[in-house]
């Protein structure tokens, strides 16, 4: 089969058919056919071959950050095409310096450098492998519950498939990272989950041997594995286990960075500085592919004598750097970040805990910004989680209504672009508060 991809007469299910003959598609059975398919998208809503419009609660894979289409990232990818569109990243290149730029100043202070990736797993690989020839040591430490990557050592690094049998699982070692409502530790309240996880995570280390561990790799905020937003101190708790042994701290911003939780880099919530900060996703807003690690001055000049024997073909790729020097600078000029961080805080927070307050179905409701979980439950009292057939029809109805969510295990993630304006925001989760009241 042939489709013309610009035409105007496509069907979804053309490009749906067309789809199954050839592609072979992430985590999916490759037996039936995906169900949607998109023709083209504007600012916070996407559209079908069909007509149907949706309304986007999912940002993709919680990547588009300032909405399809931004004109000023579009222009500046066209631009660059017109220019140079490769380069080897043995090369300098302007605009990459450029984009390098843009990114050590949104970073703290003391964060000068950035290595280029394709994406968030090979940002964090190559985060690993700079601890590892940093210290000397072998081991990670990091979460139980939380997603890195899918790629070698990042998906090994990976606690949400632990149970995945993988030949190349050596090297890494894990622990419960707090989770109030689903308390490992026995914990009421969150000063007890912070001071138990942390006690959890020291004996982890002491257990583990320091001396045989580079370091401790989390998720700032956890997101896939539910949008986990730390207890007060947990953070901070976890950079003074690093300092005692003498571990790096790598802090994985691929999805909660970027203005994602209302701040460029979620960490800011709490007061904490890592060694390594590792990149993808908002930095611009998946436009083309790219992620990165941006590296601490000490951490770099560990490397000034020494080769750093990390490398990709399309590191610092100029399409991508041109995408990221226009997204930095459209979120600041637009004040996208302080946006999402005020609409989280006066719309998506409140309309979401309200929810909560009139369905028995959500046991809870967590998140920053435009960064939001809601756990569904059968039961309240046992906490029980919403069983899988229930949240695929409870998919269906939002998909339905022109709602397009992020569904994962018992949980509505709530992460639409941060452009989002209060009427869309009501508008979706009024689709939601539809759709609960359907299944209940
Ligand atoms: N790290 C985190 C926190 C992520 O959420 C993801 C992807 O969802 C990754 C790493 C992997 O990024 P990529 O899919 O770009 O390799």
């Amino acid at each position: 089969m042939s489709i013309d991809v610009v035409g105007a007469a496509l069907s979804n299910a053309a490009v749906i058919a067309a789809d199954h003959e050839h592609v072979f598609h992430s985590w999916s059975a490759q037996g039936s056919p995906v169900p949607l398919a998109f023709a083209g998208g504007e600012g916070v809503e996407l559209w079908d071959h069909d007509g149907k419009r949706y309304l986007d609660f999912s940002s993709q894979l919680v990547n588009v950050t300032i909405g399809y289409q931004h004109p000023k990232v579009v222009e500046a990818i066209q631009r660059q095409a017109a220019t140079l569109t490769t380069i080897a990243p043995a090369h300098a290149n302007a605009t990459r310096s450029l984009a390098a730029e843009r990114i050590a100043g949104v970073a703290p202070d003391g964060f000068e450098k950035v290595f280029f990736t394709n994406g968030g797993a090979d940002a964090n690989e190559n985060a690993m492998r700079m601890a590892r020839l940093v210290t000397g040591r072998d081991k990670i430490v990091s979460h139980y519950r939380s997603y890195h990557g899918n790629t070698g050592a990042a998906v090994v690094a990976t606690g949400d498939w632990r149970r995945v049998p993988n030949e190349f699982a050596r090297g890494h070692v894990h622990a419960f990272g707090p989770y109030l409502y689903r308390s490992e530790f026995w914990a009421t309240t969150p000063e007890q989950e912070t001071e138990r996880a942390l006690h959890h995570l020291e004996r982890v280390v002491q257990a583990e041997g320091p001396a045989s561990i580079a370091a401790i790799l989390l998720e700032s905020v956890p997101g896939t594995a539910g949008v986990l937003v730390p207890p007060p101190g947990y953070l901070a708790g976890v950079r003074a286990i690093a300092d005692r042994y003498g571990l790096l701290l790598i802090l994985d911003e691929v999805m909660a960075g970027f203005g994602r939780t209302g701040a460029w880099f979620a960490f800011e919530h709490f007061a904490v500085r890592p060694d390594l900060i590792t990149f993808a996703k908002g930095v611009n807003s998946g436009y083309v592919p790219v992620g990165g690690v941006i590296i601490s001055d000490p951490v770099a000049a560990a490397f000034d004598d020494r080769i750093f024997p990390g490398g990709l073909t399309y590191s610092g790729h100029p399409l991508a750097a041109a995408s990221i020097v226009a997204t930095i600078d459209a979120m600041r000029d637009e004040g996208i970040v302080e946006h999402a961080a005020s609409i989280g805080e006066d719309h998506l927070g409140p309309a979401l805990r309200d929810l909560a307050a009139r369905h028995a179905l959500v046991g809870e409701v967590r998140g920053l910004g435009v960064f939001w979980a809601v756990e569904l439950v059968e039961d309240p009292a046992t906490r029980s989680p919403l069983p899988p057939a229930a949240m695929v029809r409870i998919k269906a109805g939002l998909l339905e209504r022109g709602l397009l969510p992020f569904v994962q295990d018992n949980r509505i993630h709530v992460v639409p672009p941060a452009v989002i304006g209060a009427e869309d925001v009501a508008r979706g989760v009024a689709i939601i508060d539809e759709v609960l009241t359907e299944a209940e």
